[in-house]
């Protein structure tokens, strides 16, 4: 989906004041200082409501692969569950991105463009706007909207240059900081697929040889195993991949934890019994209302708790255990494996990261809890681990309970 942007004129240069372009001039310095997508969204949504006096601000994102619009941050309103989807026909933004023009609009609510679901989705009224593109290299990756100018006052056509100039200087910082993210993680994937590629190849080559019966069994085995372990990896990328543009969409929905444990326990029976582990869940019936998507935090669970199995001992013991907190409900999986050396621990979360002397223990890509953690975090959670080396390891999700 590509759009043709308009071009500024001299003309709307001129209309900003000497104020407001030293402070142009000075966010400008600070957008291309961060390649954190999240702080610069945020930077460009201060700078919306600074530059144009404004109540709310609000940004949203072409998704490149999908086409689709998101709604990815905003300030002075509660903002939507991040990533809500906004039509991009049937809303200003959409409009504005398709069209690639700026708009004032007086009277939001008389605007039959306006995405009233959003209103509702972030507890604010709209009064009146002025949403601008963001375009780079003559595409447009978005709009931000400037919404409610303080004191009841209307937003003029200074205030559009002022914003069409920072749409013009975000949109490049935006771009970058994406590209950013996506250059090393693909430089990371491609660096982790190379071991089964390798193992795949190797394997293959040595079957075309046509080995002694006994062999073979071997190196089909090795096919068998390097395949489940790439399909596997390719699942993790995706998923990791998803979390760190922001593109992952969280559900809100109430979850039935005592279900979601019953579902894990069942899913992991199997492995425990194979490795000759003891897996048991205590679980209270009555528990406070916790939201979330419970498709994406059995993921989690069920990483916990295969690591739990995995890295343990023969005739070790797994339990998990849920408890309501005063703010949070703790869902914790302990183990009686070999547990976690202190000076590992702090990195146990980041991408790829295996304990070094360890690689041999068993299989892995050093993803799950990277992918766990930044899971819990988009349910405005946190993940803990406790760790006793030679006793075991417990590590616990805390996620908020709902009002
Ligand atoms: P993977 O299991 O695919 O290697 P993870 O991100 O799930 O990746 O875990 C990262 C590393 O943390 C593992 O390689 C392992 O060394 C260590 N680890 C995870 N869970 C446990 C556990 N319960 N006990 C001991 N070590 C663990």
């Amino acid at each position: 989906m590509s759009s043709q942007a308009t071009t500024h004129s001299v003309h709307e240069w001129e209309t900003i004041g000497p104020l407001q372009l030293q402070r142009l001039l000075e966010i400008s310095a600070i957008l291309s200082s961060t390649l954190d997508l999240k702080q610069l969204l945020n930077q460009v949504l201060d700078a919306v409501t600074a530059l144009t006096d404004t109540e709310a601000a609000s940004i949203l994102l072409v998704d490149k692969a999908t086409g689709q619009l998101h709604f990815v941050a905003a300030t002075g309103l509660t903002a939507p569950a991040e990533d809500t989807l906004v039509p991009l026909d049937g809303s200003i933004a959409g409009w504005i991105v398709r069209h690639g023009r700026p708009v004032i609009l007086d009277d939001v609510q008389q605007d039959a463009r306006h995405y009233t679901r959003l209103d509702s989705a972030t507890e604010f009224v709209t009064r009146n706007m002025l949403g601008v593109p963001l375009v780079t290299k003559n595409q447009v990756i978005g709009a931000f909207e400037a919404i409610n100018k303080r004191n009841g006052a209307a937003y003029t056509e200074q205030d559009t240059a002022v914003l069409q100039a920072l749409a013009s200087q975000a949109a490049v910082a935006i771009e970058n900081a994406r590209l950013f993210q996506q250059s090393d993680l693909v430089a990371e994937i491609m660096h982790e697929l190379k071991t089964p590629l390798m193992a795949l190849t190797a394997a293959s080559e040595l079957l075309a040889r046509g080995p002694a019966e006994e062999r073979r069994q071997e190196l089909l085995q090795m096919l068998q195993r390097e395949t489940t372990r790439l399909s596997k990896m390719t699942q993790d990328f995706l998923d990791l991949a998803r979390l760190e543009s922001g593109r992952m969409r969280i559900a809100r929905e109430p979850l039935d934890l005592p279900a979601l444990v019953h579902d894990v326990v069942c899913l992991q029976e199997p492995q425990a019994a194979a490795r000759g582990v003891a897996l048991e869940a205590k679980v209270p019936q009555k528990l406070p209302l916790v939201r979330g998507d419970f498709n994406r935090l059995k993921q989690v669970l069920l990483n916990l708790t295969s690591n739990a199995i995995k890295y343990n001992l023969e005739g070790g013991r797994v339990i998990i255990r849920v408890r309501a907190m005063a703010e949070h409900v703790a869902i914790a999986v302990q183990d009686t494996g070999p547990g976690i050396d202190p000076k590992n621990l702090s990195r146990l979360f980041e991408r790829f990261y295996r304990i070094p002397d360890r690689e041999g223990f068993s299989e892995g890509s050093g993803l799950g809890l990277a992918i766990a953690q930044k899971i819990v975090e988009e349910h405005a959670g946190r993940i803990e681990v406790e760790s006793e080396v030679g006793k075991g390891s417990t590590f616990c999700c805390y996620l908020p309970i709902s009002e």
